[in-house]
This record gives structure tokens, sequence and C-alpha cells, in this order.
């Protein structure tokens, strides 16, 4: 019997975004300012496209100017950093996305690293994961996967989570740290665990709450979890099922979603929960870098 409630990171998405595109008309009546967003793409990954795809129309729907620069495959990585530098310093150009992962011969860091840190929607660039891991978020891009994670948390247990212990699962720089980052912050007791956690199902089941960011299907049953503890899912799965003898592909989260569900107070669910806050964020830090350029956020 499920006793937890469902966190549609869906339905809160489509709420943030209705606000997002408010406050991008309030933006271009009262200061003449539209954010703008340029995603740039470096060959052909099928599901890279998609994402990128995915970031333009939303970009449109808010009210953004967008534009899409797509690269051969063997674009020399000089032609990629005079790219970067170009928009760095076009006026138009609030937010700059390079979508990873990148063809081989070119250096993530070195390009991630050229982007200017005012335009870095995605928060990859040294000076914002140093305001955020030092605290200092005023004028911080937070990278968007967990910064849309802490929303779904700050719903069903507040901003301020003194005395709960969280536990994230997964070290990486694009979710595991910043996710730790952002819950010390909001003063959690927090545990980062990883590929060479012993008894992780232990330290787990300490924790009021669970972000697991591994990339295994279903690897957290609700036998792992505390009861009551709020569980955010950000794994996405592309397994093999069988339906009426057929195998077909489906999405699965790093959570086995049934079980968590009887144990757990809240879940998000795959698909459905973090993945479209994700791009939603985007979308609010490209907002904002617009606002920060002109000097009206702190
Ligand atoms: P990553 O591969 O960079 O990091 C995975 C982490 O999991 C590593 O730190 C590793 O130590 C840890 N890990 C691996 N095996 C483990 C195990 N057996 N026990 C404990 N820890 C283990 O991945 P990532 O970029 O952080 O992404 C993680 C997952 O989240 C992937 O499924 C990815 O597709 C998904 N993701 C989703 C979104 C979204 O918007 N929903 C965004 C980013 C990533």
């Amino acid at each position: 019997m499920s006793n937890a409630a469902r966190i549609d990171g869906k339905a809160k998405a489509a709420e943030l975004s209705e606000k997002i595109t408010a406050e991008t008309t309030a933006l271009r009546d009262e200061h003449g300012l539209q954010p703008g967003l340029a995603v740039v793409i470096i060959g052909e990954d099928p599901a890279s496209q998609v994402y990128v795809r995915n970031k333009g129309k939303r970009a449109e729907s808010c009210g953004f100017y967008s534009v899409q620069h797509s690269l051969d495959a063997d674009t020399s990585q000089e032609a990629v950093l005079e790219l970067i530098d170009e928009l760095n310093s076009d006026d138009k150009i609030h937010g700059i996305l390079v979508q990873l992962p990148l063809p081989d011969h070119l250096d993530e860091q070195t390009i991630t690293q050229s982007i200017s840190p005012t335009k870095d929607v995605d928060g990859f660039h040294f000076i914002n994961i140093g305001k955020l891991t030092s605290g200092n978020m005023a004028d911080a891009f937070i990278p968007c996967t967990p910064a849309g994670c802490m929303l779904m948390i700050e719903d069903h247990l507040g901003a301020d989570l003194s005395g709960l212990k969280a536990v994230v699962i997964g070290r990486s720089n694009i979710v595991g740290k910043p996710m730790a980052a952002l819950l010390l912050k909001a003063n959690a007791t927090v545990t980062v665990c990883h590929s060479r956690t012993p008894d992780l199902p232990g330290v787990v089941r300490e924790a009021d709450i669970v972000v697991a960011a591994v990339g295994r299907p279903n690897m957290v049953t609700g036998e792992w979890i505390k009861p009551g503890a709020v569980v955010i899912d950000v794994g996405i799965n592309r397994i093999d099922v069988e339906v009426d003898g057929e195998t077909k592909s489906k999405l699965t989260g790093d959570v086995e979603y049934e079980s968590a569900c009887e144990v757990a107070k809240a879940v998000t669910p795959v698909p459905g929960g973090v993945g479209p806050m994700t791009i939603t964020m985007l979308m609010f830090n490209t907002l904002r870098a617009a606002r920060l350029s002109a000097g009206l956020d702190s």
C-alpha cells in the first residue's frame, strides 16, 4: 500500500515556467530587456539533439531570444572558443550553454571555463562553483538539476533543514557535489556517498532526505528508506521491459518507485520528477542573468 506523496515535478515546473514567462514580459515592458539564451551543440549525438531542441523551444515559450549554434563534430577547439568569445561579448545573449558530452578531441574543462561566469547559466564555471560552495549565492548560478531538486525538497520540508540528515548518492560535479552544497547551505547534516561507500543501504537508512544521482536503475529500494523520508530520484536510465510478450524500452530512475513509496513521505517519479524541473531552472537562471546584467538584482 503506497503512503507517499508523488512529487509532481511536471506540475511544479509548469507553475514556475508561468512565473518566468510573466516576469519576462514585465522585464521587456518595464526595462526593454529580453533575456537571451545561446545553446551550442557540437556533433550529432541524438540525445543531445533532443535536449537542445527542447531547451530552445522552452526558451522561446518563455519569451526569450533564443539561438542555437550547431557545429560539426570535427570543429576545432579554437573555433569553439572563438564562438564562445563572440557570445560572451554579445549584449543580446545573457546565458550560454554548451551541451555535453563533447566530442573526444575537445577539452570540456577549457570550453566550460571559457564561458563568462556572468553568462554561465549551467553553473559549471569555477567562479560559480566557488560562490556556491562558500555560501555566497547572491549572484551565483546554481547548476540546474540540484537547484530544481532543492525547490522540491523545500516544498515538503521548508527552507530550513536544521536537524535533518540528508544523504546524496553520487559525487559528480553536475549533480552530487552541488546538491550537497545546497543541502548544507540549508542547514541539513549532509553525507555524500559514492561507488566506494561501504554499507550504502545502512547509510541511506539514516536519511530524512535522500537524493539519488547514480545512473543505476532501481538501485535504491524501499528497504533502504527511513520511514517518512523525502526521496528525490535524479537518475535517468533506459531499460528494456516485457509488455505483452514484446520488449519495450522504458525510462526508470535510480529509485525503485513503488517500494520507496511504501515507506517514504514523498518521492519523485521518473519520468515527471526532476527532469522537467532541470530545464525550467535553466530558464530561471537565464532570466536571472538578464536581470543581473541590468543591475536589477543584487
Ligand atoms: P555520473 O556518472 O557523473 O556520477 C555518478 C555517481 O554515482 C558517481 O559519483 C559514482 O561514484 C556514483 N556511483 C556509481 N555507482 C555507484 C554505486 N554502486 N553506489 C553508489 N554510488 C555509485 O552521473 P551524473 O551526471 O551525476 O548523473 C547521475 C544520474 O542522473 C544519471 O542517470 C543521469 O542520467 C541523471 N541525470 C539526470 C538529470 C535530470 O535532469 N533528471 C540531470 C543530470 C543527470
